[in-house]
């Protein structure tokens, strides 16, 4: 079966073509599936035979709510989606002032190993395909009746470990007759894959970087991020000055404060130092408990956030959001594991 809904317009239009069909049909039927249509008969601009033909061609994706929990403290909605093959993934979706912002999974599960993550306890199972980030986008907006303008690959699984998918995704949610979400409204955060930041930085995309940073020093970061263990802090920070000189992009350095392991003053000072004359803004994530792990929330966050106002370093505290529902991090994937092996 094919999964038309990761088609482009061009590939779409040759598939089509080889049916017999006109190239008008192609926007047709790209506009039917980023509306949302769940099946071909809904269509009703195309003939029955070709809504006969591509049923029995194309696989057209659509998710079912698996779960669904609405936070009591600030109105966030967490969706467990279950996919055609009956593998499961988070999708958050978060109001702000400045717009509802949803943040999507880019795999089910991921091998990248960090410590204090609970997306990672069961290793990665598969990829996902650019339809089925899509769908995350679509189906939440259209569940919860609230328009999305922002998007933020912070969901499960590493972005660019499933780089030609989340281009396709970027391209497909961009496009004018699609959802139309521009660069500007996107972000993607990695645990730091340098060949593919490189990669990215290329691509020239206005979409905002965010580097999941949690240590400045290569033996914190290595017993946290196994990332690390090949890369080290010094090449990391190459890709990224790359990255702003190439982009004229700012990144975003996620830092999530954790007790006694990255919250000292001299790893302020040493973070701060590898910023030097490169923009870039730090935001501080209090750390999310997770059962399995010994990690514990960091009580110096105030102080690390002044030592780095010190240095002149531009910092947020992030605000937490959907604390009553699991809403972090893997955590209500990891739950529903738990309850089916129980
Ligand atoms: N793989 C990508 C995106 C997914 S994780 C990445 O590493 O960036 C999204 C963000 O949540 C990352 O910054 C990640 O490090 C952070 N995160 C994961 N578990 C966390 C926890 N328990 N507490 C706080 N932040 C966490």
């Amino acid at each position: 079966m094919t999964d038309i809904k990761s088609m482009n317009i061009p590939e779409l239009t040759a598939f089509l073509k080889e049916m017999g069909q006109p190239a008008f049909r192609a926007k047709q039927i790209f506009s039917w599936m980023h509306r949302g249509a769940r099946s071909f008969d809904e269509m009703t601009n195309l003939s029955k035979d070709l809504r006969q033909k591509l049923s029995e061609t194309c696989l057209l994706t659509a998710p079912t709510v698996e779960r669904k929990q609405v936070s009591a403290l600030d109105g966030t909605i967490k969706y467990l989606w279950k996919l055609s093959d009956g593998n499961c993934i988070e999708t958050v979706l978060m109001q702000y002032k400045h717009g509802n912002t949803v943040c999507i999974s880019s795999q089910v599960g991921c091998r990248m190993g960090c410590a204090f993550c609970a997306s990672t306890l069961g290793g990665k199972v598969r990829d996902l395909r650019p339809s089925e980030m899509i769908d995350q986008v679509l189906f939440t907006q259209l569940d919860s009746g609230k328009p999305i303008s922002n998007i933020v690959l912070m969901g499960i699984g590493e972005p660019l470990d499933n780089f030609d998918t989340v281009m396709r995704f970027l391209e497909l949610v961009n496009h004018p007759d699609g959802l139309n979400i521009g660069m500007r409204h996107i972000s993607l955060s990695t645990c730091g894959l340098v060949e593919k930041i490189d990669k990215l930085a290329d691509l020239q995309l206005q979409l905002t970087l965010s580097v999941s940073l949690h240590a400045p020093d290569d033996e914190t970061r290595s017993s946290i991020m196994p990332v690390n263990k090949s890369v080290g802090v010094e090449r990391l920070f190459q890709s990224c000055r790359r990255y702003f000189e190439k982009t004229g992009r700012r990144i975003s350095y996620e830092y999530a404060m954790i007790d006694g392991v990255n919250d000292s003053d001299r790893q302020a000072d040493l973070l701060a130092s590898h910023l030097k004359g490169m923009p870039g803004h730090v935001n501080l994530i209090p750390l999310n408990e997770v059962k399995e792990s010994p990690l514990k929330p960091s009580r110096r966050v105030a102080q690390f956030q002044k030592r780095l106002e010190s240095h002149g370093v531009t910092v947020t505290v992030r605000r937490k959001l959907g604390g009553d529902i699991d809403a972090s991090c893997g955590q209500l994937r990891r739950k529903r594991e738990l309850e089916q092996q129980h």
